[in-house]
This record gives structure tokens, sequence and C-alpha cells, in this order.
């Protein structure tokens, strides 16, 4: 037994020297990600549930890598997170995707809004609120054609600097929706210290929509609760028409999945 345990000793301490490495050589790429052009934006349409019509598009990342394999941005994300890689590499995504909607509206889709994922880390550099006013300035869009997309964690902390960012955004025209809604909070004070437009509820609660009935009671809570407060409901993961029906039914106001569009290029979008 005693040997036994120490290979699985040597075992564990091979895999985590492997795991850091290959961290490691994830983040070297990563740094080099923009500079070598191997970012780019999938999008994927937010639809309305009431009269059908695209009324924002999310900008999704990916990253090819010619000597890694095909990342999923939920892994590469959260290393550029941990690293602060997210600033720079936010500040390409918020660009990039102003300049794809300024494309669109311009070629017919003036109303037409852009939906951006924006990590705390982001949102707690100081210049952040300065570095979003300049690139939609030189883009060309106004700031009611943006929504910026964040995660409950960063609402939790009752933070007077964050809730100041989100007034400045506010004022500014820009929209803000609580992301993964319903899979990270332990109370829902934050609702009522922070302007926030939209709840976006979890793909998780949508899945097994409209049999379980425990979702259903969820989903059907939360529309409800957000609509009291004023706010939009976005549903994720949308893939079923009976998904939709249920959801519009329950008054929810838009939907994005696989049942409307796959995250999709540019050029498939219009
Ligand atoms: P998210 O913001 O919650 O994005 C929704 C995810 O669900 C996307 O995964 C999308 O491809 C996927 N999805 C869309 N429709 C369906 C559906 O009908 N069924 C299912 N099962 N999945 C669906 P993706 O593109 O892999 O992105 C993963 C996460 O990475 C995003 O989750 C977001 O948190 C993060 N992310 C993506 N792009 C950016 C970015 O530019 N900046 C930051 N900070 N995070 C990003
Ligand atoms: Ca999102
Ligand atoms: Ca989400
Ligand atoms: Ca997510």
């Amino acid at each position: 037994a005693k040997s036994n345990g120490r290979s699985n000793f040597q075992f564990y301490t091979q895999n985590l020297d492997v795991e850091a490495k290959r961290r490691t050589t994830i983040e070297e790429e990563l740094r080099h990600a923009i500079e070598r052009d191997e970012l780019y934006l999938y999008y994927q349409p937010q639809i309305s549930l009431v009269d059908n019509q695209m009324s924002s598009i999310e900008a999704l990342l990916r990253w090819k890598n010619p000597r890694l394999a095909m990342l999923a941005p939920d892994e590469f994300i959260a290393l550029a997170d941990e690293t602060g890689l997210i600033v720079p590499i936010g500040s390409w995504v918020l660009e990039q995707a102003c300049r794809q909607l300024r494309y669109w509206q311009q070629a017919n889709h003036p109303e037409l809004r852009i939906a951006v994922n924006v990590s705390s880390r982001q949102l707690e550099e100081p210049d952040f609120v300065n570095t979003v006013d300049r690139i939609l300035r030189q883009c060309g869009v106004g700031p009611r054609y943006v929504e910026f997309e964040i995660t409950e964690r960063l609402l939790m902390k009752d933070n007077l600097k964050n809730n100041a960012v989100l007034r400045a955004l506010k004022e500014r025209g820009i929209q803000v929706s609580v992301d993964d809604f319903g899979t990270g909070f332990s109370s829902l004070s934050y609702l009522k210290h922070f302007p926030v437009d939209a709840l976006k509820i979890d793909k998780l609660f949508i899945k097994c929509l409209p049999n379980d009935e425990h979702d259903a009671a969820i989903a059907s809570a939360i529309i409800g609760m957000a609509h009291s407060l004023n706010l939009k409901v976005v549903a994720e993961g949308v893939e079923t028409v009976e998904q939709r029906d249920f959801l519009r039914d329950l008054g929810c106001n838009y939907g994005q999945g696989y049942f409307f569009s796959e995250p999709v290029p540019p050029e498939k979008i219009i």
C-alpha cells in the first residue's frame, strides 16, 4: 500500500507538472495572440420573442493558434482573466465588435446593437471608461447601440467603484446585462444597488424546459422578478421551438441560442 501511495503521488505531481507546463505554454501564446492575428469574433443574434426581430448581436471570442489545438473560450478566457491579458484582449474585442457593428449599421441595419462580454478585470481598470469612450468614438458607434454583459460575481462585491463605473456607462446610454444569471448569487440585494438593464437567464435553467417543473418555476420567477424591477430578460441556450414558445408565453423579452442561430462568422449574420 505504501509503494502504491507513493506512485500515486508521483503520478499526481507529474500531472500537475504537465498541467502547469500547458498553462505556461497557453499563456505565452496568448500573450502574442493579438499581434499574430490569431483572435477573431463569432456573432450570435438575440431575437425579440415579441416580433422575431434581431435586436442585438453578441460577440464571442475565438482563438486559433497553429501550435495549440483549438481552445474553448471558457478555457483561455479564464486564463486571460487570471493573468490580466483580458484587459488588452477585451479592448481588442470591443474595437473589433464596434467596427463590425458600424459596418452592419451602414449596410442596412441602423438600429442594430452589439453585446460584448466584459470581465471584471477590465471593468476594474482605472481607465476603463476612457478606453470605452475612445473606442466608440473611433469606430463611430453611438453608446446606446452597445450592451455590456457582466457577471454576477462583479456585482456581489458591494463595491462603490464598480457602482460608479456602471453609472458612468449608464449616463452614456450603454446598457448593462447580468450574464449567467442565477448561477452565482447568494443574495439578490445587488439588483437594488447597481444600475443594470437586463438579466440573462443562464442556459442551465433553459435546457430542460418546458418539462422540468423546477426549471419552469425558476424561469418564471426570474422573469416575474425582472419585470417588477423594470429589467428586460434574455434567455440564453434556447435550442427548441418548445422552449421558445414557453419562454415567450412567460413574457421573456429576448431569446438567444441554437434554435435561432449558432454563433457564426460575421459574413453569415445578415
Ligand atoms: P456566455 O457569455 O454565457 O456565452 C454563451 C455561450 O453559450 C457561448 O459559448 C455560446 O456559444 C454558447 N451557446 C449559445 N447558444 C447555445 C445553445 O443554444 N446551447 C448551448 N449549449 N450553448 C449555446 P462560448 O462562445 O464557448 O463562450 C463561452 C464563454 O466565454 C462565454 O459565455 C463568455 O463568458 C466567455 N466569453 C466569450 N467571448 C468573450 C469575450 O470577448 N470576453 C470575455 N470576457 N468573455 C468572453
Ligand atoms: Ca455573454
Ligand atoms: Ca451567459
Ligand atoms: Ca457562460
